[in-house]
């Protein structure tokens, strides 16, 4: 098979993002993962993988100029996360779907945290199966997580409220059966679980 030039890979990748919010409106979740992957080359898919999470956190990375409660010059988030911490919260980047060490972890109790800041974001019953890859959470803990629609409308992404960390992108109207009709979907690496939920006790 011919590697497709890279103009053409562009091309491919700008479709594929663009069209990430329709495939999760017009797709039964559970059927997204397995639809990309028979859609595309699954060598083009590989390769361009990493290229991918830097094609979209570059096209996405707009001077965000909310004003959040924690501030920090960008060395310093740099220096207290981890590489791929920084990529995803500092950088809007993704993980690779199926990855997440919280894509399959439903506690019965507890709360998931930012990873940057650690203010409470989602509670362990605002947890979900979705299929998607990620983690999926129907709720957030009240006012946590701020919503930003992306530089081209297609889709809005979360971020925690408290540092301005991105989280993931907020999806509604799928149907999953859940009280507010909503998935965060959520990156595992931009939150951490804490097992006791002070707030709740
Ligand atoms: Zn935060």
């Amino acid at each position: 098979m011919r590697f497709p030039s890279l103009p053409n890979l562009l091309r491919t990748l700008h479709t594929v993002s663009n069209t990430t919010g329709a495939f999760f409106r017009s797709t039964p979740a559970y059927t997204f993962g397995r639809t990309i992957y028979s859609t595309l080359p699954r060598a083009i898919l590989y390769r361009s993988m990493p290229f991918f999470g830097g094609f979209l956190s570059s096209s996405r990375r707009m001077p965000d100029n909310t004003t959040y409660p924690v501030q920090k010059p960008e060395g310093e988030w740099q220096a207290q996360l981890s590489p791929e911490q920084f990529r995803v919260l500092r950088q809007k980047g993704t993980e690779f779907a199926h990855t997440g060490k919280y894509d399959k972890h439903y506690p019965t109790e507890g709360v998931y945290t930012c990873g940057g800041c650690e203010a409470p974001l989602y509670k362990a019953n605002h947890k979900f199966d979705s299929g998607c890859g990620w983690p999926a959470f129907w709720d957030a803990v009240p006012d946590a997580v701020t919503q930003k629609a992306d530089s081209d409308g297609s889709r809005t992404e979360i971020l925690c409220s408290n540092c301005g960390g991105h989280l993931g992108h907020i999806f509604k109207g799928e149907r999953f059966g859940n009280p507010k009709n909503e998935r965060h979907c959520v990156n595992s690496i931009s939150i951490n679980f804490s097992p006791k939920d002070e707030e709740s006790k």
